[in-house]
């Protein structure tokens, strides 16, 4: 295994794609091959009291990745096999990087190293199966996506990653593993026993609280009787280092796609609500996703925007039966899109996705020429409440621009509708932009929270912080109050004595 204590290798580890959290004092990256690599790494950080953090694609919003406590940086990024070949070996080059899975067609299931990327995995099971819950950015690892118990688009139809694992390889942070299979370790209410591969018992227990009936990524995920897989995904790394990923893997359909621009505000809305009746009625549809007005302003050098446009819809649908594309036109003609753009070919599928992605793109390279950076919300309401949370972006946006005395762009709002979860950044300049932004996000955080929703419906706590009455409190105290954040730290202190395994995730160092 390669250790490189090199200045420029170790700044490549500093941050992700956030740019808000740094890692200090990090003496070395380590690069394992194989899971005895990471079990001795682990072993031997136990042992000094050395804190270790890992990096999987590097591609978190929350400063997961991040070694902020210092010690070493484990780089899965050299794990490109699984452990066994229980099944035919199936491999891919992806960005000069050969990686193999193994694949049982028959059973719908892969055996995948932590270290495949989304893309990838997706290459490699293409044309015939897809891995159908993945972020957006598909230069994620899959380990990477595990550990924040990842989703984007589709999760409006196939849900987070946590529902298309069967089982994991888990190291934990003395170096001993646990081997998981989905219906094999059950809480007993909120309690677990388990036998490590060691022959070592294990106790502790889930925490207590409940989790909001929405897409959430918020803490270690907690129900009665829940399966010890659920425990590990989206634990953000703080008790284990994920290795291997048994993923269910399902008949890829025959996708097709959608964008109707409008030229009102609320053109969008009238859509998302007739797709979503629509697709009760049996249309096919994948995905759902929105654009106000300033992400359209992001898209301009893309085919088909107008600067008319005040808000789009994309959506994505299965047209394995063509005749399940029935309900459509009716979609139409209620909601009177002032253009629409309807893709069933492979390269005007293509074209739309990548206008989906320019809207990232185009806001950081504006943010980069400007030197400036953006605040990020992440948050999910209940239906019933979404449009209450929707004229709080509004307001909230509005009120920043106009304290914000200056040229430019403002805010974006955008994404997942179809789960009532939309992302607002607030784009910002000077340190008086930033405290504003900050004091708007607190402010839709708390509300989210008080509509019965999430802080963070997907991209995960991580060393996130949040103002309330001028202090920087950890950011899950919102939802899980100090007591929630003190039982999630019973769990890492069971599984992480040494507390050395990617401290300051979910809960900060001095709280555990
Ligand atoms: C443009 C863009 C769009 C995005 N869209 C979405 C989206 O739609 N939905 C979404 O969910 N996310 C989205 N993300 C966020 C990101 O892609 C996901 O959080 C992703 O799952 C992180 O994977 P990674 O491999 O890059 O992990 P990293 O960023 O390297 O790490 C993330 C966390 O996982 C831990 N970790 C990584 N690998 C392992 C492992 N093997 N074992 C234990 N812990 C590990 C790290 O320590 C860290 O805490 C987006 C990001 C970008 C840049």
């Amino acid at each position: 295994m390669r250790r490189d204590c090199n200045v420029e290798t170790i700044e490549q580890f500093l941050t992700d794609e956030s740019n808000d959290f740094y890692a200090e004092g990090v003496a070395e990256i380590v690069y394992p091959e194989c899971e005895d690599d990471v079990a001795e790494i682990l072993a031997a950080a136990t042992a000094a009291g050395t804190p270790v953090t890992v990096s999987g694609g590097g591609t978190g919003l929350a400063g997961g990745r991040c070694a902020t406590h210092g010690g070493i940086v484990l780089a899965m990024d050299h794990m490109r096999e699984p452990e066994s070949f229980d099944a035919e070996r199936v491999s891919i080059e992806h960005l000069g990087i050969e990686c193999s899975v193994a694949l049982d067609r028959a059973g719908r299931l892969a055996r995948c190293p932590a270290a495949i990327t989304l893309e990838a995995l997706d290459g490699l099971l293409a044309p015939e199966l897809l891995f159908p819950a993945s972020p957006t950015e598909m230069t994620a690892m899959l380990g990477g996506a595990v550990a924040c118990n990842a989703s984007g688009a589709r999760s409006f139809t196939w849900g987070k990653v946590n529902e298309w694992v069967e089982g994991l390889r888990v190291v934990l942070p003395d170096g001993d593993r646990l081997a998981l299979r989905r219906g094999e370790v059950m809480a007993d209410g909120r309690d677990f026993a388990v036998t490590t591969e060691s022959g070592r018992e294990l106790e502790f227990s889930a925490p207590s609280y409940d989790m909001p009936e929405v897409k959430n990524a918020a803490g270690l995920c907690a129900a009665d009787g829940m399966d010890l897989v659920d425990l590990f995904v989206g634990c953000e790394g703080i008790l284990g280092v994920v290795t291997e990923v048994l993923a269910r893997v399902t008949d890829r359909p025959e996708f097709a796609s959608d964008i109707s621009f409008f030229d009102t505000d609320d053109g969008a809305l009238v859509q998302v609500d007739a797709l979503r009746r629509a697709r009760d009625e049996g249309l096919p549809v994948i995905s759902l996703e929105y654009f106000d007005h300033n992400s359209l302003r992001f898209m301009q050098d893309q085919p088909h925007v107008d600067p008319g446009h005040r808000s789009a819809v994309f959506c994505e649908l299965d047209v394995s039966d063509p005749d399940a594309l029935d309900g459509l036109e009716a979609v139409f003609e209620e909601s009177q899109p002032a253009a629409d753009w309807f893709a069933d070919t492979e390269r005007d599928m293509r074209e739309q996705r990548a206008l989906r992605h320019s809207l990232p793109e185009g806001v950081n390279t504006y943010l980069r020429q400007r030197g400036s950076h953006k605040l990020c919300t992440d948050f999910a309401t209940p239906a019933e409440t979404f449009p209450e949370m929707l004229a709080a972006y509004r307001a909230a946006g509005d009120r920043f621009e106009a304290m914000a005395d200056r040229d430019g762009m403002f805010w974006v709002l955008f994404a997942h509708i179809g789960d009532y979860h939309l992302h607002m950044d607030f784009f910002i300049d000077t340190d008086e932009e930033f405290e504003a932004a900050l004091v708007e996000y607190a402010g839709l955080a708390e509300l989210a929270v008080s509509l019965g929703g999430t802080v963070t419906a997907e991209h995960g706590v991580g060393k996130k912080r949040m103002p309330v009455n001028g202090a920087r409190v950890p950011y899950l105290e919102l939802m899980y109050g100090r007591e929630g954040l003190a039982e999630i730290a019973t769990v890492k202190r069971a599984l992480d004595p040494a507390l050395i395994l990617n401290l300051g995730n979910m809960v900060p160092r001095e709280l555990l």
